[in-house]
């Protein structure tokens, strides 16, 4: 199965999922969107009312919020990949339960795979506990983690200056470093592309390096 062809099938997978109690009100399940060749992939929360009429990830407030931010950074909405961790809103917008975001994590799991981004940002603090758990997002938003094999940066939700208009510029900030993050881990990747032939070391290295 190709890399898009995985993720039309996930979100007929997501379209008709009940595997956890959030399927009961949902209207439409929002598998997430973007090109399968994404070098930055977004993750949200969760649809609120305007994604779970429409289908599609932020395009309520918070979404207005996030095309802004993506304009600081240089990024075209169609460039880049943006989901959430829970495809199905939760009743009033409440916090995704543990049991929700775990039930939910297959899709997303495979969603990275498909897309093997080279960066992953997470918005807000639900998105930021599958890579740094325990994390305060008040310490950690705006620096680049590398998680596994993964480069992971955990920012401030979208939504955040909606209630606490004191972060807009924070938030501001660390999207404008996003290019130059991005940069970094282009050129430490430049060493070693997926696919590409790495020499191996002869025997006298082998026994240096092992
Ligand atoms: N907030 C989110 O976290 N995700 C959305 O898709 C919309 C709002
Ligand atoms: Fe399935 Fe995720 Fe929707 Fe729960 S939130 S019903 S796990 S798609």
């Amino acid at each position: 199965m190709s890399a898009d062809e995985m993720l039309a099938q996930i979100a007929k997978e997501v379209s008709t999922c009940q595997k956890c109690a959030l399927y009961r009100s949902r209207k439409l399940s929002v598998p997430g969107e973007g090109p399968v060749n994404s070098e930055v992939m977004f993750i949200g929360e969760g649809p609120g009312f305007h994604e779970n009429e429409q289908g599609r990830p932020f395009v309520g407030a918070a979404g207005n919020i996030l095309n802004e931010l993506l304009t600081e950074a240089g990024l075209k909405r169609n460039e880049v990949w943006i989901g959430n961790v829970v495809k199905c809103r939760p009743p009033g917008n409440r916090d995704p339960l543990p049991e929700e975001l775990a039930a939910c994590d297959q899709y997303l799991e495979r969603q990275i795979a498909a897309i093997n981004p080279k960066i992953i940002i997470a918005l807000g603090r639900f998105s930021m506990g599958k890579y740094m758990p325990g994390a305060k997002i008040s310490n950690v938003h705006g620096q680049m983690r590398r998680v596994g094999d993964r480069f992971v940066i955990a920012m401030f939700h979208p939504a955040a200056p909606l209630h606490q208009a004191a972060l807009k510029p924070t938030i501001l900030k660390d999207f404008a470093q996003l290019p130059k993050l991005l940069e970094q881990v282009r050129n430490s990747q430049n060493h070693s592309a997926p696919g590409e032939a790495v020499e191996p070391p002869d025997d006298a290295q082998q026994l240096v390096l092992f």
